[in-house]
Formats: structure tokens, sequence, C-alpha cells
């Protein structure tokens, strides 16, 4: 049998399954066993499925704590005309997982880059949500402090598009709270466990999604949410009031009134009529959210 060709000098993009081994493309197979290297987050991660695929190749650590160090190394490669591949615990790398920083590297030494596409979380969760896929917005991790997370929800208010978060179990029911207060009773989805034994897509309105994970309690597993876009073409004036809400935390009453003014495509002096009318419920400017801590 002729010895399998090594594939050509350049960097690697693997994607790898979100929990079924079998989702591994065939392509991705082939590559990752000829390359000379595969860079990876968790070396025992990765080398459980090469195992499942008989593949022998050597592997190395890549990951957020130690890819200055690494990243010279993997152009000394590149610049000696090896193959590698980088691949990430689980999906597609640089998607919320490391590897831009070396894309961009790669670029400007003028190396060879391709990727080898697969699964991803994000995508898989849009497509079964039952919701638009024309238009979508992928934010990755909102902010862990419910404070944080209602300003960083408002720049999404006006968007007409599909939002894709991913989140943890034990923060699921006070980010769709926050989701909730921020988005008001949009369509969503919660998927978790995708390609796994135990997926499961839980379609609703955030509000009663919200409720549900309360009472339950947090679920075990990984998991995408997905926010349906806004069902009017028009911003709603209960949604401007929870956009200042979240904004007058850090912001003065101009600054918050101008965010959301360009957040929502609402006029200034209509955001600036909510805003003085708040305060006004509120003459010390205290609001209850922003003493409200979600860290477990
Ligand atoms: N690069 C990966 C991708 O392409 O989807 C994402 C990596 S990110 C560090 C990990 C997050 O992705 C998890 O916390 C979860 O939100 C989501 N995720 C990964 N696998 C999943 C699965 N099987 N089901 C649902 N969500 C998943």
């Amino acid at each position: 049998m002729a010895p399998a060709s090594k594939p050509t000098p350049g960097l690697y993009l693997v994607a790898t399954p979100i929990g079924n081994a079998g989702d591994l493309s065939q392509r991705a197979s082939t590559i990752l066993s000829r390359v000379d290297i595969i860079y990876c987050e968790d070396t025992r991660v990765t080398r459980k499925l090469l195992t499942l695929h008989g593949i022998a190749t050597a592997t190395a650590s890549y990951h957020e704590h130690n890819a200055a160090q690494v990243r010279p190394q993997i152009m000394a490669r590149l610049a000696a005309g090896e193959a590698v591949a980088l691949v990430s615990d689980a999906g597609t790398p640089l998607v919320s997982d490391p590897g831009y920083k070396l894309v961009q590297d790669c670029i400007a030494g003028g190396h060879a880059l391709t990727a080898l596409p697969g699964a991803n979380a994000a995508l898989t969760a849009l497509i079964l949500s039952g919701l638009p896929c024309d238009r979508f917005l992928f934010a990755g991790f909102l902010p862990p402090k419910s404070a944080a997370r209602r300003t960083a929800l408002i720049e999404f208010i006006g968007l007409r598009a599909t939002l894709l978060f991913y989140e943890s179990g034990p923060r699921l029911a006070a980010m769709l709270a926050d989701l909730a207060a921020v988005l008001g009773p949009r369509r969503a989805a919660v998927a978790r466990e995708l390609t796994k034994l135990f997926e499961e897509v839980r379609r609703d309105t955030l509000d009663v999604l919200a409720r549900h994970y309360e009472q339950a309690g947090p679920p075990k597993g990984e998991i995408v949410v997905v926010v349906g876009p806004p069902d009017t073409d028009r911003v709603e004036a209960a949604d401007i009031d929870a956009a200042l809400v979240a904004a007058l935390n850090r912001l003065s009453l101009r600054d918050a009134v101008a965010e959301v003014a360009a957040a929502t495509g609402w006029a200034r002096r209509d955001v600036y009529a909510h805003a003085l009318a708040l305060t006004r419920d509120d003459p010390a400017g205290d609001d209850d959210d922003a003493h409200q801590t979600d860290e477990p």
C-alpha cells in the first residue's frame, strides 16, 4: 500500500464533534491523521477522539493560558514547512475558543490557511429552534453578573435578528430573566446537550422559560439560548424603559439617553422623556437591579 501523502504545509482549522463522536467528517479524520502535529485545548480530550478514530498523530496544547508562549513555536513549524492542525475541545475552533490570534499571525506570515468545517453548537441550536434563520447574530457568553448582562443586552433591543448565546446550567435561569427583562417576552429556545443522548430543545417565550428553569433548578449539560427577533418593527416603550434602567446603572442621564437612542432608533427627545419619567419615579436615581447579583 502506498504511504499516506503528507498534506500541503500550512494551518488547518479542523472542527470536531460537539458531543457525538460520529460527527467528525471523513476529510477531518484524514487530515488529522496526516498533519505533523495537532494543537488542541486539552490533549486528553482530543486524544480520546483521535483514539476512537484510530488517529495516532502527535498532539500539543494551545489554550488561552499558554497561547502567547506557544504561538511562536507554531509559527516556527509553519515556517519550516510543517502541516499543523488546530482543534478545540468541541466544535469549531475560534468560535468562543482559542485560535483568532494564531490565524492573524498565520495570515500576516503568508502561510497557507484552510478550514475543515463541521459541528458548531450555535448553528445546530439555531436550526433546531424553530426561530428565523435568515438573519442571526452570535453573541457568545454574556457577562456573568446581572447588571453587566442587562447593560450588554441593550444594544440588541432594536436588532431585527435571531440572537444566539452560550450559557452554563447554573446561570441559565437568571440569564433568561435578564433577557426577558431587557428584550421582552420574545419567542426563544433553550437547546441542551445537542447531538448527545439527552438532547433537548425547549421552546417558549423568554419569561416562561425563565420561570421554568427558576422552578426546575439548573439543568445539567451544555446549553445554547436562542432568542427570536422582536415581533414588531418598532421597539416598544417598555423595552425603552428596561434599556434605560440598565444604562442608568453605569451612565449619566445624558449618556444613557444617547446610548439607548442609538441602540433602538428612537428619537433622543422621546427617550429623554422616558428617562425623566423613570428618574421622577425613583428620585434617588437608584434601582433594584443595581443591587442584584446572580452569582451562585
Ligand atoms: N467552539 C464551540 C462551538 O463551535 O460550538 C463552542 C465552544 S464554547 C467554549 C462551549 C459552549 O458551547 C458551551 O458552554 C455551550 O454553551 C456550547 N455547547 C458546546 N457543545 C454543546 C452541546 N453539545 N449542546 C449545547 N451547547 C453546547
